[in-house]
């Protein structure tokens, strides 16, 4: 079964009561109402698989199951966020080493981290030491920003983003296009790839201005020589568009919905067995 992502709650459920946010969430992750589930995504010319994205869930004793655009905001007006936002490294980097040690796969794992967390002077020290910890190889971490988070980046959170860089992370540019940025951040910020927002990716087949952005967008990752990622990828007819211009990776339902840890296996071994995918 892929994680149920319909059954909402209203965020009055996460309300933290007595005590502070915080506390919520710390005790939400001791009694593993936090979740992580796996998306993954593929090669867009081979089908290979190249990685997976990690997405936090929130699910409540009564299996109603919080979306993150509900409590990532809510944590993001304290420090809530670095709490969650560790412990989401910490699951990513244990299961992804998981993976390595069962021969099930040798791939990255990305986790999107909020600008706050970068705020924080001790958080490479933070991910370098999970990574010992874990023993994933810092090459198999990829850290997805935005480009609210690096536009509005203080000299600290750019040296942060300098240590983690220089310790062989990987640095991944998210939703690109819909934040707020300028060009110019591009040649500051020592990001490898481009993620296309899925607003573009299914917009693209109907509306020609929306391809001529994801086309360009493509055309600027590769002259930075960067990879772009087309994210939500949900028809064929988008595969298509997607090979013709030349994306490098795609992610979205038509490859899988974010699965459960469990499933993972499964949906490399039946990946594996459809050469082309798809
Ligand atoms: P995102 O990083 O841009 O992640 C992609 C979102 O698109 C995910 O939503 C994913 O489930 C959804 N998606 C993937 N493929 C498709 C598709 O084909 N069609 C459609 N309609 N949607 C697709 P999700 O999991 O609800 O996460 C929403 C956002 O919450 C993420 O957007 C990310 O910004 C944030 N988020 C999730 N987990 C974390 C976390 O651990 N930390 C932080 N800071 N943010 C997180
Ligand atoms: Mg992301
Ligand atoms: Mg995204
Ligand atoms: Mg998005």
């Amino acid at each position: 079964m892929a994680v149920n992502q319909n059954a909402t709650a209203a965020p009055g459920a996460i309300a933290p009561g007595a005590g502070t946010f915080s506390d919520r969430v710390r005790d939400a992750i001791r009694h593993g109402e936090l979740r992580l589930a796996f998306q993954p995504q593929a090669d867009t010319h081979s089908g290979r698989l190249t990685g997976f994205e990690a997405l936090s869930r929130w699910r409540l004793d009564d299996g109603t199951v919080i979306p993150p655009d509900v409590f990532i905001p809510m944590a993001e007006t304290s420090d809530a966020i670095n709490i969650l936002g560790e412990w989401t490294v910490r699951r990513a980097c244990e299961t992804a080493a998981g993976w390595m040690q069962d021969g099930v796969a040798d791939v990255p794992v990305a986790v999107n981290l909020s600008a706050r967390q970068l705020e924080d002077p001790g958080f490479a020290r933070t991910v370098l030491g999970i990574l010992a910890e874990t023993g994933l190889p810092a090459a198999n971490l990829k850290l997805e920003l935005t480009e609210t988070a690096l536009f509005e980046h203080s000299e600290s959170s750019r040296e942060v983003l300098t240590q983690l860089r220089g310790a062989g992370v990987r640095l991944v540019l998210d939703d690109f296009g819909t934040g707020y940025s300028s060009l110019s951040l591009l040649r500051r910020v020592p990001v490898e790839a481009l993620k296309i927002d899925k607003h573009f990716t299914q917009a693209m087949v109907q509306d020609r201005d929306a391809a001529a952005i994801v086309r360009a967008i493509i055309d600027l990752a590769h002259a930075l020589g960067m990879q772009a990622i087309a994210e939500g990828v949900e028809t064929n007819d988008e595969l298509l568009y997607l090979r013709a211009y030349r994306c490098d990776r795609i992610q979205g339902y038509l490859l899988a919905k974010p699965l459960d840890t469990a499933q993972v296996p499964d949906f490399i071994r039946r990946l594996a067995a459809t050469p082309t995918g798809g």
